[in-house]
């Protein structure tokens, strides 16, 4: 069975193996596997060795993103949130329910953030001191020039929250070009196509060093988590980790290294195209036109007829294929995710499969 849902995505079969081993957390040899993947995953976002930090913390990506808030932003510290989507509406609950106020800037549907009027907002409101943006927004299939936008709002003195949880490992980012941002977010089980269970953090020492006790949460304190390991050594971890999803990720990461990132962002746009072009040979129309189509995630529009979006999850399934059996847009339709252990023929098979699946259920079908 292929999943092609953008994330928990396909997995490689040795990242698999990894998974099948009892592991003791504070053993010797965990510590040093624990603080080389550390020091991996901060390599792969750009960051300096003693500037940055890669922070992992138990849990998925809501986690990381709601301790970033949490960590760099004081309670009641107003957040500027560019509405992209289904994402975007979570980053705007999760600083609102951590006490902290987010403002929100509107975004047309399926449109890329205006630079413009970004700035606009901030320049307007000087109490606005961070802007959270989601760099692949998983609900419409948009990604955003995070890097030129995170450039732009630090030119204004403001800083970043960055979610890049279905972004990172494909799309570009060098956190040391960027001092503006105070945290990437992002998990195992997206494109760095290891599993689900463990969320990590990149952020700069310093700011991590000036933000200590404003969390208002233990679990949560992102510089709790930098001070431990200072402390204790960073193979350490506060609280019990789920140790087999790093030993996951650790050959995921090999997995990568050996792939490379561009590479790997080729493969997914290529199967973004397969999907996206295929879908409309069989008369079907894309949400998003090609020029603002990410290589994430595609959403396409129902067909005519007596659309189930069940019907079809499961025709597709009894043919080695899942999508998502639910869609963060307003009007019905699938999503078909582009990334993980999976290839431009596997995308041609599954969109054969969608014309059976289509054909099977009596749904219209050009072509
Ligand atoms: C998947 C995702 C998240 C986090 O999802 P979890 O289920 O908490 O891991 C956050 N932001 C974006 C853009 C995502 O795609």
């Amino acid at each position: 069975m292929k999943l092609l849902i953008p994330g928990p995505v396909s997995t490689d079969p040795a990242v698999r193996a990894a998974l099948a081993q009892d592991i003791a957390p504070w053993d010797d040899d965990t510590r040093v596997m624990l603080a080389r993947l550390r020091e991996r995953v901060r390599a792969l976002a750009g960051g300096v060795a003693g500037e940055h930090v890669a922070l992992p913390l138990q849990g998925c990506g809501h986690f990381a993103v709601e301790a970033a808030l949490r960590t760099f932003l004081p309670p009641g510290g107003r957040i500027l949130v560019p509405m992209t989507g289904a994402y975007a509406q979570r980053l705007e609950r999760l600083a609102r329910e951590s006490g902290r106020h987010p403002v929100l800037l509107p975004v047309p549907d399926g449109e890329r953030v205006d630079e413009a009027a970004l700035l606009a907002a901030l320049e307007a409101d000087p109490t606005l001191s961070h802007v959270a943006l989601v760099y692949s927004e998983t609900g419409t299939g948009v990604c955003q020039d995070a890097p030129r936008l995170a450039a732009a709002v630090g030119r204004l003195g403001r800083r970043v929250i960055l979610d890049a949880v279905s972004a990172f490992g494909a799309l570009p980012l060098d956190v040391s070009a960027l001092p503006m941002l105070d945290a990437v977010c992002f998990t195992a089980n997206k494109c760095l196509e290891g599993v689900a269970g463990v969320s990590f953090s990149v952020c700069q020492t310093e700011r991590l060093r000036a933000c200590v006790g404003q969390a208002g949460s233990w679990s949560l304190d992102l510089s709790d988590v930098h001070a431990t390991a200072e402390r204790n050594g960073a193979g350490s971890f506060r609280f019990t980790p789920p140790i087999q999803v790093l030993a996951a990720l650790d050959v995921a990461l090999d997995l990568h290294a050996a792939e490379g990132r561009e590479q790997r962002l080729a493969r997914y746009t290529a199967n973004m195209r397969v999907v996206h072009e295929g879908v409309r040979a069989l008369g079907l129309r894309p949400f998003l036109p090609e020029a603002v189509q990410g290589p994430v995630v595609v959403n396409v529009h129902a067909p005519e007829g007596a659309w189930s979006l069940n019907g079809f999850v499961a025709a597709l399934k009894r043919r080695g294929f899942v999508i998502s059996n639910f869609v963060n847009t307003t009007e019905p339709g699938f999503r078909v995710g582009c990334i993980g252990a999976i290839t431009p023929e596997d995308m041609r098979q599954a969109v054969d499969a969608m014309g059976e699946a289509l054909s099977e259920l009596g749904l219209a079908r050009a072509a």
